[in-house]
């Protein structure tokens, strides 16, 4: 790693503002080669309390500011991290081994949210209504909720806090972000650009630990954390909602999904092909959206296993920093152990592995893009994400077959079908229990539109003028003696 700006390496918390070196630290390792990239201070629920007293303190301040002053600084925040796109690349591509074109795409899609938000947090508008009695008047006003958690993965270690942070910044709340423990560095090199932004102390926190528990424990339990805003695992985000029961918070969740990829026999097959390929192995099939039950209709079912296991065949695996690669390594050994429990039971469910199959030799976390045939309900693998570069591919008959079997989950977060049919396409999207369906397309994440799910797969919106709300509160104004 070669950055121009080496003080975008930060390895310790920022809290109110500075760089606070705490006492323990923690490694952080590149998950390609295993080499060491920092040691990064360990938060412990002392240090996220004084993050939280900091947010406090900032909160009346900050949200006293207009739009428009907020909106200054945003913009500033949001140029800086794209004059720094290259090393925020490789940083990302370092601590987390998604391919750098990737990586640069993630740079430009977390500050594409930074840019968005800037501009909607201007348009926080409330309404008036025509009253209910003669002397009365009501207006209603939307103000920001206050101090906000945020605590975010590692499959997007940028986007997913910036499409959290700059809605909630942008209305006048202040944050306190837990990044992932395998990718605190893309947290800190943000930190230190929204330090360079002009963000007053206390505005914007970062607290990278080790020890998840210990700090979430904080941030769910105080009740100076007006919300929580969580994307992560179904099992964890449940217990988050449940530990933000004691203080009746605020809560978003973006959690796992199972998405269902339809290809009906009107489709068009190299557009079907290219869709499942986008959507399956973006950043090694290790995002909640990655097309997780590929279910394609017995009259092109040939034709698009033949394509799609070509295509797969294709696909350059290797070091995230090289140029040609397309698949890099999964995240770390459990990711490994998940993805291969998965397959083996599949074998032994009469699964047929059409490409691929395992590791790389020699480089165990890379793992070879899979096609698996002949995939059924049976199989661990249609109930659980996969989180890795393996694609299942189930057959069915009908329309009805088809959405029943997409439905078949307690998930709800991404859906994507191909077809030419426009009224089974208007039906087919109606019936299909999800938060986000992609038609025709298997890339449907932007700045501009409401990312979320439901079922399961969680609640609340991010991105568009939807993920505002999430950080407002709705106070109606009764005016009365108004003769
Ligand atoms: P994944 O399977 O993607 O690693 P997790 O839900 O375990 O999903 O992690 C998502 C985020 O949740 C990470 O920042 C992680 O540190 C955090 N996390 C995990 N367990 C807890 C917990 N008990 N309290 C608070 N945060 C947690």
């Amino acid at each position: 790693m070669q950055l121009s700006d080496p003080t975008l390496l930060r390895s310790s918390a920022y809290v109110n503002g500075d760089w606070h070196p705490a006492g323990a630290s923690f490694p952080v390792l590149n998950p390609f080669n295993g080499e060491l990239l920092a040691e990064v201070a360990d938060a412990t629920a002392a240090d996220t309390e004084a993050a939280v007293t900091a947010a406090s303190a900032a909160f009346p301040e900050w949200s006293a500011r207009t739009a428009a002053e907020r909106s200054k600084i945003l913009r500033r925040w949001n140029d800086l991290i794209l004059e720094n796109l290259e090393d925020l690349a490789q940083l990302l591509t370092a601590e987390q081994g998604k391919p750098i074109n990737e990586a640069q795409g993630e740079v430009r899609y977390g500050a594409s949210f930074i840019e968005w938000f800037a501009e909607e947090g201007k348009r926080a508008y409330g309404d008036v209504i025509p009253g209910h009695g003669r002397d009365k008047r009501i207006t209603v006003v939307k103000q920001p909720v206050g101090v906000v958690a945020a605590i975010t993965p590692w499959n997007f270690p940028i986007a997913m806090i910036t499409r959290k942070v700059a809605p909630a910044l942008a209305v006048g709340c202040t944050v306190v972000v837990k990044p992932a423990e395998d990718t605190p560095l893309s947290a800190l090199a943000l930190a230190e650009l929204a330090s360079r932004a002009g963000f007053p102390p206390g505005v914007f926190n970062v607290l990278p630990t080790s020890n998840p528990k210990a700090v979430g424990a904080v941030l769910t339990g105080d009740e100076r954390v007006k919300k929580l805003s969580f994307t992560g695992s179904t099992a964890v985000g449940k217990q988050l909602m449940a530990d933000c029961a004691g203080t009746v918070k605020k809560v978003s969740l973006e959690l796992g999904g199972n998405a269902p990829f339809i290809v009906f026999d009107d489709a068009d097959l190299a557009a079907a092909v290219e869709g499942a390929m986008a959507s399956k192995y973006r950043n090694a099939g290790q995002t909640c959206v990655c097309a997780n039950r590929i279910f394609v209709q017995n009259g092109i079912y040939e034709d698009f296993i033949a394509a799609f296991t070509r295509a797969t065949q294709a696909l350059t695996v290797g070091d995230g920093s090289q140029e040609a690669t397309e698949i890099g390594p999964l995240i770390n050994e459990a990711a490994l152990e998940k993805v291969q429990r998965l397959l083996v039971e599949a074998e032994r469910n009469g699964a047929e592995i059409l490409t691929g199959g395992g590791p790389v030799e020699g480089q165990e976390l890379l793992f070879q893009p899979t096609v698996v045939g002949g995939a059924s309900t049976d199989m661990q693998m249609s109930k659980e994400e996969i989180f890795g570069p393996v694609a299942a591919v189930y057959r069915f008959e009908t329309e009805a077959e088809a959405v029943e079997l997409a439905n078949a989950t307690p998930f709800g977060l991404a859906a994507y079908f191909y077809g030419r049919d426009y009224a089974r396409c208007w039906r087919v999207a109606e019936r299909l229990e999800y938060g986000m369906v992609g038609i025709n397309t298997g890339m449907i994440s932007t700045a501009v539109a409401p990312f979320g799910g439901v079922k399961e797969s969680g609640f609340g919106r991010e991105g568009s003028k939807y993920g505002l709300e999430d950080y407002l509160m709705t106070k109606y104004l009764c005016w009365g003696g108004v003769e």
